[in-house]
């Protein structure tokens, strides 16, 4: 190579990499498309300018389609709900101290992340989480249905959906629950059946709501992510971001007493932190003035059944609120 093809070849590399730069600061001040200058088009541009331009614009309109109408800022609250709903537990630890001995689909999970993930919506210039956004405020009125029929069996949201997904698994159970439990994405048994928690670590979770005296229709399951990420891996903050708006209008419509988030990556995304579940398991947290329990997630319980012992204490303190004890 000559000595002005690496020149040019520089240069061309310079302008390359400021034009992405540029295109992510047009991103994330929410300009949604930029003018080509007369005599030049997007095909006349390398590969990879034209691709990250078309980038820019996909992730634009991914999120346009999460922000609907804003409505106020705070959740109402639950009136008072009378005791009897959840009538005299019987509380059993045993019933979910029994070691498994099965791997599920979730302990089978990997943290690789998504190469193309689009950008997370309304995350400021450097970084910093901004207030809820107004996607995830619920709408006058609404019903879970409603919610439901927003997200549509085809949802395309994000790149989840054409990662293998079978269904798109929404939330389940008694829409007038005072216990929800939220888990971080579906697994392989939820994709085949579009319900959460109904494989291995559903099953323990099952066991985990009886302890306490509870059923399952009792309460409200949903997850952060509602498509299953191939091979099992953590959903990205971004895909978290653009599905938890819709468990958000869930939660205020539901308006469960306490929630419990199963594991980190459903805490984090629930609560804005950056700690850890092991710092934070066992400690009321507060959304939205709702009580949050941050406990280990069942499929961490099937691999480490020693972690049920702490699991079991935090369920106690649920329990224990549910009853008026505070
Ligand atoms: N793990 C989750 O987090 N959610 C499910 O629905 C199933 C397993």
């Amino acid at each position: 190579m000559d000595d002005t093809t690496s020149k040019l070849k520089s240069e061309l590399l310079t302008l390359t990499c400021e034009l992405g730069e540029h295109l992510t600061y047009a991103r994330e001040l929410n300009i949604e498309s930029v003018d080509v200058a007369a005599g030049h088009d997007a095909q006349a541009l390398p590969a990879t300018i034209a691709n990250a331009n078309t980038r820019a614009k996909a992730s634009r309109s991914a999120l346009e389609r999460n922000a609907n109408a804003p409505m106020p800022a705070t959740l109402p609250t639950r009136a008072p709900q009378s005791q009897a709903k959840t009538s005299a537990p019987v509380l059993r630890e045993e019933s979910f101290e029994k070691p498994f001995t099965e791997t599920s689909e979730m302990a089978k999970r990997t943290t690789t992340s998504h190469a193309e993930a689009p950008p997370a919506p309304r995350e400021t210039l450097f970084g910093e989480i901004t207030p809820q956004d107004d996607a995830s405020l619920a709408r006058p009125n609404e019903t879970l249905e409603d919610i439901r029929a927003d997200i549509t069996p085809t949802c395309m949201r994000c790149t989840l959906c054409c990662e293998g997904r079978t269904k798109v698994v929404n939330s389940d159970g008694n829409p007038q629950a005072r216990l929800m439990f939220v888990g971080e994405a579906p697994g392989a048994d939820e994709d085949a059946q579009g319900k959460p928690f109904v494989g291995r670590a559903g099953q323990l979770l099952n066991k985990i709501i009886e302890a306490i005296g509870m059923k399952r229709a009792d309460v409200f399951i949903g997850n952060v992510n509602r498509c299953r990420p191939a091979n099992n891996r953590t959903p990205t903050l971004a895909e978290a971001k653009i599905c938890k708006p819709f468990l958000l209008r869930e939660i205020a419509v539901v308006k469960p007493e306490i929630i419990v988030v199963l594991g980190n990556t459903a805490m984090k995304n629930l609560l804005d932190t950056k700690e850890g579940i092991t710092k934070l398991r066992g400690n009321f947290q507060d959304y939205n003035g709702i009580k949050v329990m941050p406990t280990f997630h069942p499929a961490y319980l099937l691999r480490d059944p020693t972690k049920k012992r702490e699991t079991w204490e935090d369920m106690k303190k649920v329990r224990a609120y549910l009853d008026g004890g505070k």
